[in-house]
């Protein structure tokens, strides 16, 4: 296909790890078998410590950091990988936070959807509960270090804390927007104009409760939602952050990184140029995460 991709955000290193899953092809929504029909296909694979693993965190990270460069080691020469921490309860000192990013780590979400020791998630349910002071040192070892803060899963409160703070390009990499569909975990115009201008960028969720309150979700309430980040002036700011592996349902006629191009030819049928289509579909993270 003659697309190329950047996805900044799937689960499907918890499929190899828990499932026995294989990565080059697999049941899953993602292996490599299906990216490798791209032009180039970019994958963020995500470490996610469910909070079940709470009181073994540490371990937890560090057997999904070995299943990422084991499940990596070997990639199609247009395939390209890169490591994320879905929820920070690994992270127990700034010297374990140097010792991931010395493994390859390149993004952090600080927490997953509860609160822990460094921030707060989007279920908070005290909306006055952000960062901790550990959170802050948290943050500025990760701008000395180059590693970016994933706000996706943070509540609103934590989010300011982190925009207030933090020198880095905000991204958020699994997440829609708020006006469009009322969720939680979703962006507000204000977040959106904040990672707008820190010159961050946000990936479209594929997930049909972040897509849309009706029933029925398709492939246009995907475009539905890049319309709204276009019309705040988004154009070097909206990307792709499917969720896949990580959810239990997609929008009619996607079932994984196969169906993808079907959002792009969506783009081009409502009027957008290559140029939009390849910022959304790649260049737009290339420019944020490879600082091209
Ligand atoms: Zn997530």
């Amino acid at each position: 296909m003659r697309y190329s991709v950047f996805d900044t955000h799937c689960d499907t290193l918890c499929s190899v790890l828990d499932g026995g899953k294989s990565i080059n092809s697999n049941d899953c929504h993602v292996d490599m078998e299906r990216m490798k029909e791209y032009e180039n296909y970019t994958q963020v694979f995500a470490c996610f410590i469910d909070p079940i693993y709470r009181d073994s965190a540490v371990e937890r990270t560090l057997k999904l950091i070995d299943t990422y460069h084991q499940s990596t080691n070997n990639l199609p020469e247009n395939v390209h990988a890169m490591l994320s921490i879905e929820g920070g309860e690994g992270i127990t000192s700034l010297s374990m936070l140097r010792n991931y990013h010395r493994l390859g780590v390149k993004i952090a979400a600080l927490t997953w959807n509860f609160s822990n020791h460094i921030a707060s998630g989007a279920f908070e349910k005290d909306n006055k509960r952000g960062l901790t002071d550990f959170g802050k040192t948290v943050v500025k070892e990760m701008n000395n270090l180059g590693m970016f803060i994933d706000v996706s899963h943070l509540n609103r409160k934590s989010f300011y804390d982190i925009a207030s703070i933090s020198q880095m390009p905000i991204i958020a990499t699994h997440s829609c927007s708020d006006s469009v569909c009322s969720h939680v975990r979703n962006i507000t115009d204000d977040q959106f104009r904040i990672i707008r201008e820190s010159g961050g960028c946000v990936g479209i969720n594929f997930y049909p409760d972040f897509l849309t309150e009706e029933r029925e979700c398709s492939a246009q309430d995907i475009v539905r939602h890049i319309n709204h980040f276009m019309e705040l002036g988004g154009d070097e700011n909206i990307g792709i952050g499917a969720d896949f592996d990580g959810v239990d349902k997609l929008p009619n006629g996607i079932s994984g990184v196969q169906d993808m191009y079907k959002v792009f030819d969506r783009l081009k049928k409502e009027g957008y140029t290559d140029v939009q289509i390849e910022k959304i579909s790649h260049k737009n993270f290339e420019r944020v995460l490879e600082r091209k």
